[in-house]
């Protein structure tokens, strides 16, 4: 059960969501428009500052409360909950994990606010599942100053209006003939790093994802995040709390699927009944409604372990792989109880079937996390 704080903080969200973002959202989808109203009350709210302490303009609480956040956002619109997600977990997390003192009092303060939006770019057109092994980008010191030269692919928030700093991984050396990786901070404008038109994408269409290229870009040497050659184990640790998040944000999918079906079962009749009545259409919202429950279950499961300084990499990998399935699962169910009018954007169950596909794959795909689960027991060496 959620103590009052994160109880308080569930049902403003879950309201924000309802009043503020499902009037509007689905126009914004359509359009293929970033949603730059919504995103500002957010940061007016202080969703973008959840996890950070206030010194750096943040609310101070943790990151089971953004997983909460996220989840209440999901119920009714992924893009809006992705564009939080990303740019708290990937974008401004790592600076507060990894960063200097400098580099957070730089980026913290807007990032936690909502007024920048940070991104983190890791895939590459050549790979996102085997990074190391994808990896061409590179940056080399030269005069006081990293050299970057690569591409970056489906990176979210990367080309927004109020896109700042985008963490950008590449090769800066080798080390035991092993590639070494790295973090470095890149802020929007600089001269040689491009941001590419937006995507057409499947769903998640209010949200901004962009290719970026780096052709001899420079940015200060003090530009590098934390450590050099500390770039693997950030974006290890990054991810894996990134999943988390992500499963947070699938079973807000998947329960906004249960909503919608909740008051539609009602309404439609058949045959003389409303479709509700059915027991096939019963134990299909019965099946939605466990799912969407064990996996929640799953996700606070692992998010306690996160607050609590334990290990959770096998708990976190789980969490999204069964609240990915979730979502996906849900979002069949409630656009096929929704019949012709589930295949139509006008109700939200559409928009969530676009959106659930790519629960499966971002942020580690759901193979990826079958094998994080199959190294936690002990399976990777054989
Ligand atoms: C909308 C969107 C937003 C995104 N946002 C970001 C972002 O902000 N930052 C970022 O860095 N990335 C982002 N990504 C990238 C995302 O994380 C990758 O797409 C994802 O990790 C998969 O990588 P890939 O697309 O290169 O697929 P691949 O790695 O090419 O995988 C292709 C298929 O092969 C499977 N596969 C690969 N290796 C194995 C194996 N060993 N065993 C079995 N199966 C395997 C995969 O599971 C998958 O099914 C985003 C992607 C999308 C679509």
């Amino acid at each position: 059960m959620l103590n009052d704080e994160y109880e308080e903080l569930r049902k403003t969200v879950e309201a924000f969501a309802r009043e503020v973002v499902a009037p509007v959202i689905g126009d914004y989808y359509e359009r293929e428009e970033f949603p730059y109203d919504i995103v500002r009350q957010m940061g007016a709210m202080g969703l973008f500052g959840l996890p950070f302490p206030e010194e750096y303009g943040g609310m101070g609480g943790d990151y089971f409360a953004l997983c909460l956040a996220l989840e209440e956002l999901a119920r009714v619109d992924s893009s809006v909950a992705i564009t939080l997600e990303a740019a708290v977990s990937l974008g401004a997390m790592p600076i507060f994990r990894f960063g200097t003192a400098e580099q957070k009092r730089t980026w913290l303060p807007k990032l936690a606010t909502g007024q920048m939006l940070g991104a983190f770019g890791l895939t590459e057109p050549g790979g996102g599942s085997d990074v190391p092994g994808g990896m061409r980008t590179t940056a080399v010191l030269d005069g006081g100053e990293w050299v970057i030269n690569g591409t970056k692919a489906f990176i979210t928030n990367a080309g927004t209006d109020i896109t700042g700093v985008v963490g950008v991984a590449a090769i800066t050396g080798e080390n035991d003939g092993r590639r070494e990786i790295s973090t470095i901070l890149v802020p929007s404008g600089t001269p040689g790093f491009t941001v590419s038109k937006k995507y057409s994408k499947v769903g998640w269409n209010a949200s901004d994802t962009r290719e970026l290229s780096f052709s001899d870009c420079r940015v200060p040497a003090e530009n590098l995040l934390g450590e050099r050659g500390r770039g693997y184990a950030q974006f290890l640790q990054t991810l894996d709390e990134g999943r988390v998040a992500i499963a947070a944000l699938s079973v807000g999918l998947a329960q906004g699927c249960v909503d919608e079906c909740l008051k539609y079962v009602r309404e439609r009749r058949a045959f003389g009944h409303p479709i509700g009545h059915y027991q096939a259409i019963q134990f299909k919202i019965a099946d939605m409604e466990a799912r969407a429950h064990t996996a929640r279950l799953a996700y606070y499961h692992a998010a306690e372990l996160l607050l609590a300084g334990r290990p959770f990499k096998k708990e976190a990998a789980i969490a999204k792989l069964v609240a990915s399935n979730a979502a996906m699962d849900n979002a069949r169910d409630a656009t096929q109880i929704f019949g012709g009018y589930g295949f139509m954007n006008e109700f939200p169950v559409g928009r969530f079937y676009r959106d659930a596909k790519i629960l499966e794959i971002g942020e580690g795909t759901s193979e990826v996390q079958r094998m994080l689960i199959a190294r936690q027991l002990g399976l990777g060496d054989l």
